[in-house]
């Protein structure tokens, strides 16, 4: 079977430190996380970043620089930037695609609205008809998270008009209050209605990560884990680093008998254009 991509999500847009006491928030502690995270195994890390006075999300580029230019001198860890800011804020268009400018190899692409947090977290069709057009024409591949199986049918009528390019690459997000649970059910539904020759991998939230990580190492996927979606290593005991998630994923995947991609492994399934 095809090697393991591990995504690290190192640090969302919302989880304070209240909840979660070791969750990166600077863009110097998210860099060393990320960091630490590719020495652990994770071939691609998923970089939000927050804003100094309200430690929530943010498109500022000059923190997204902060961090990106770490990891472009001393990893070769494949770099996906977040463009959704803060969900329920709906930022204007402009600020969420901004850090498409640090030309990242890949970016978050949430194919459709959904309730997060208690508020709307709006992707209108203006809004994702614009993030597909400057993701093409910078050769940023797409991470297309699907909460619910709408955001796959509409991901699909873009890849029909032109404005997505197959292989599509989905990162199923189950287990949210508003979207799709975290079952093996809900997993085989998306499954089944994205193109074979699509690549995906899982998100589960909180103590689904790794019920849905074993889920994609059996059917062929890969998974995604960090502390943007649980914060836990096991039941009632707080993962200290992302790095941690990490090396528990990887022993997974050894375990079961998939190898764990490299970041140029990973780049060669996902057919990325390297851009440093
Ligand atoms: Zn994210």
């Amino acid at each position: 079977m095809e090697k393991v991509i591990i995504t690290a999500a190192i640090t969302g847009s919302r989880m304070q430190r209240d909840i979660a006491p070791h969750i990166p928030i600077t863009p110097e502690e998210i860099a060393q996380s990320a960091i630490e995270s590719w020495e652990a195994g994770a071939a691609v890390v998923h970089i939000h970043v927050r804003d100094p006075e309200t430690l929530m999300g943010s498109q500022d580029i000059n923190l997204f620089r902060r961090v990106v230019e770490p990891l472009r001198a001393k990893t070769d860890v494949v770099i996906c930037l977040t463009t959704s800011g803060v969900p329920g804020l709906n930022l204007p268009t402009e600020e969420r695609l901004a850090p498409l400018v640090l030309k990242p190899e890949m970016a978050s692409f949430d194919a459709g609205s959904i309730n997060l947090g208690g508020k709307p977290f709006i992707n209108t069709n203006e809004f994702l008809d614009e993030a597909a057009r400057i993701m093409k024409d910078a050769g940023v591949k797409p991470e297309i998270e699907a909460f619910d199986l709408g955001m796959i049918i509409t991901t699909l009528r873009m890849r029909d008009e032109g404005k997505l390019d197959d292989p599509l690459h989905f990162q199923f997000v189950l287990g949210t209050p508003a979207g799709s649970p975290a079952t093996p059910k809900s997993l085989l539904h998306f499954y089944d209605h994205i193109p074979r020759n699509a690549t995906w991998s899982t998100i589960g939230i909180g103590r689904r990560q790794f019920d849905m990580a074993m889920m994609a190492l059996i059917m062929g996927g890969h998974i995604r884990v960090g502390m943007e979606d649980n914060i836990h290593l096991s039941q009632g005991v707080l993962a200290r680093t992302n790095a941690e998630l990490v090396e528990k994923a990887v022993a997974m995947c050894r375990a079961y008998g998939r190898e764990v991609a490299t970041p140029d492994e990973a780049r060669a399934i996902l057919g990325l254009r390297k851009q440093l």
